[in-house]
């Protein structure tokens, strides 16, 4: 085709083509066709540097015009005629929207400040109104404010919802902030009364707000760490708060967090008093434990053991429940104890009597014999020394006597002082068996965590001292919190029953089951490499599949999910237990009830 030169040649043929390529001819369309044809640009013409220099020359005051502004420089780099004329239209639209009544407003407000009102002073509907002259940005803005607040006065609150202010402001300033309204109303109000200092206050309050939801709110929940990001999210809502939608928004989340904050101090409350029973049970007994301080140590670690993980309060329950059993066990043995401690001192002394009295006997036995002695040695004829015969042999007599006596009475204390030391011993050992309450869980019976480092310890000492592998896995029963929900709590107590048995049924007796926590358990296993230690765990999974948890005589069946880690040369125990909740998680991840090597 020739090239065209005349407009009207191009116009035509611009015609025809948008008719033969069924394009519609929209004005885009038809400029585009256009320019096809005529082999110029679709841009040429847009008078950029005009525009920058106009756009460059607009008013950048309030969030609007920078908003504006930045929505108009954007379309005239884009060299976008329609966003240009968006924009315009836009600013222009609402240069022409009529400028909020103040007259009347104003007039109202100075009615209802000096009105009476049953539950409001003058003063504190100035601290109201001066806060919301300090808070508001544009305009139209704190025309609505003051509208709403004027609603407000006239139901009777001081400040409706939300405008309370923080701390009463100094009377001066509100006096001030009172005479400053009655500035006449202009376009440029915000300007005039809301200068950049009020400004500055409602972003250093927008900053107290945040901080306080990042410092001090986000600090104190570090136990819910849900509503602790909430809390981040928050600040950060509130430092990006630039327009009154975005403050109702923020408004409305703070109003749901606050719910759900209250019921986290609720359960604080709750927890802290359930400790503060415990520690006044602990402190109550503590003359019952002065006999012996591995007892208050055992009372102690139950305390520690709980204290070491976040609390709630169905721990707390079941802590004081093993702790008034073991203080009344602990109680018992005490009382026997010292009955046989009395009994074995009361037996010594006796004891001790009989052989002094032995001792004086055989004293006076040794002196008549000495006499004897002496007798012989200066006796002159036979007859005195018969006299002195008869003498020896009584006083022998007596003493054989005396000490077959004692002997007897020794041999008899001896077997009650035995019998007594018996006594004792067998108590030591239930006294150390009632502490070995301490090292199990008292629903399921297998290992707490105590009793697990314990159990570790020992195994990690074989490993090294016989250079054997040792696995640990630790699993996670899928979808707990259903059963509980649906069955109910003690079901979901025996169900943890189950699965514990199950478990200590199918692993080998040297391998170590620990409740972690909650309805997470860990296997130690030692002499096991890392397969095996998964195909240990895999043969549990299939041995709960066969073995139902019955639930009123229905069939529940139990799974879980579990990773395994082998404890490596120099690593921490903990360090491996971690890796193997990691390979749970994965387990997890990948749809539950299965084991992950980690
Ligand atoms: P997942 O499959 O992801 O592990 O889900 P889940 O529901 O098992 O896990 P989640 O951690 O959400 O819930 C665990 C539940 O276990 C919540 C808690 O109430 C319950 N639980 C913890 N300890 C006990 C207990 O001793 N007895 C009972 N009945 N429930 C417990
Ligand atoms: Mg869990
Ligand atoms: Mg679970």
């Amino acid at each position: 085709m020739a090239e065209l030169t005349q407009p009207s040649d191009i116009a035509r043929e611009t015609l025809r083509q948008l008719a033969m390529r069924r394009i519609p001819p929209t004005p885009d369309n038809y400029r585009a066709l256009y320019h096809e044809i005529a082999k110029t640009s679709a841009t040429e013409g847009f008078p950029e540097k005009a525009l920058k220099q106009l756009g460059g020359a607009l008013p950048r005051k309030t969030p609007e015009q920078m908003r504006f502004a930045r929505q108009f420089d954007g379309a005239v780099t884009a060299k976008n005629w329609n966003g240009v004329k968006t924009a315009l239209v836009e600013v222009l639209d609402k240069s022409g929207a009529e400028p909020p009544a103040w007259s009347g407003l104003i007039r109202d407000l100075v009615v209802q400040l000096e009105a009476r009102h049953a539950e409001l002073t003058t003063a504190r509907k100035r601290e109201a109104l001066e806060h919301v002259l300090a808070s508001s940005g544009t305009p139209e803005m704190l025309h609505t404010r003051l509208q709403s607040l004027l609603r407000a006065w006239s139901q009777g609150s001081a400040s409706g919802e939300a405008l309370t202010p923080a701390a009463p402001a100094p009377e001066t300033a509100a006096t001030e902030a009172a005479q400053e309204t009655a500035v006449p109303p202009a376009p440029t109000f915000s300007a005039a009364v809301a200068p950049a200092q009020t400004r500055q206050i409602g972003s250093d309050l927008k900053d107290l707000i945040a901080q306080l939801l990042e410092d001090a709110i986000g600090v104190l929940l570090v136990e819910t760490p849900d509503l602790a990001t909430e809390a981040r999210q928050l600040a950060a809502a509130v430092r990006a708060t630039r327009t009154a939608e975005d403050i109702a928004a923020f408004t409305s989340s703070m109003k749901q967090f606050s719910y759900r904050l209250s019921f986290v101090a609720e359960d604080q409350a709750e927890l802290k008093a359930a400790l503060l029973k415990l520690l006044q049970l602990i402190i109550v007994n503590i003359n019952e434990l002065i006999l012996d301080d591995q007892w208050l140590q055992g009372q102690i670690s139950v305390v520690m053991q709980l204290v070491s993980q976040p609390l709630n309060l169905r721990q707390l329950d079941d802590v004081e429940r093993r702790l008034k059993e073991v203080i009344v066990k602990q109680g018992t043995l005490k009382k026997h104890l010292n009955d046989a401690r009395d009994r074995l001192k009361a037996m010594l002394a006796t004891f001790v009597d009989r052989l002094a009295s032995f001792s004086d006997e055989t004293g006076g036995y040794h002196d008549t014999i000495e006499a004897c002695a002496a007798k012989i040695t200066r006796a002159n004829d036979i007859s005195e020394l018969s006299d002195v015969l008869d003498e020896v042999m009584r006083e022998t007599r007596v003493i054989q006597l005396t000490a077959q006596r004692s002997r007897d009475e020794l041999t008899e204390m001896r077997g009650r002082v035995a019998e007594a030391e018996q006594e004792i011993a067998r108590l030591h050992t239930e006294l150390s068996e009632a502490s070995d309450v301490m090292r199990h869980d008292a629903l399921t019976g297998a290992l707490n965590r105590k009793g697990m480092d314990e159990a570790i310890d020992t195994e990690v000492s074989r490993v090294k001292r016989h250079g054997t592998s040792l696995c640990m896995a630790l699993l996670d029963i899928d979808n707990f919190k259903k059963l509980n929900d649906s069955l109910g709590h003690d079901a979901g107590d025996a169900a943890l029953v189950h699965l514990t048995q199950v478990t200590k049924d199918t692993i080998r007796p040297q391998d170590t089951l620990a409740r972690y926590g909650g309805e997470e358990f860990v296997v130690l296993l030692p002499d096991t490499a890392l397969d095996a230690a998964v195909t240990a765990m895999v043969r549990v999974q299939r041995e709960l599949t066969k073995r139902f948890f019955l639930h009123k005589n229905e069939k529940v069946l139990i799974t879980f999910s579990c990773g395994v880690a082998e404890l490596k040369g120099d690593e921490a125990p903990m360090d491996a237990i971690k890796r193997a909740d990691q390979a749970m998680y994965l387990a997890k991840r990948s749809g539950k009830n299965r084991v992950v090597a980690g």
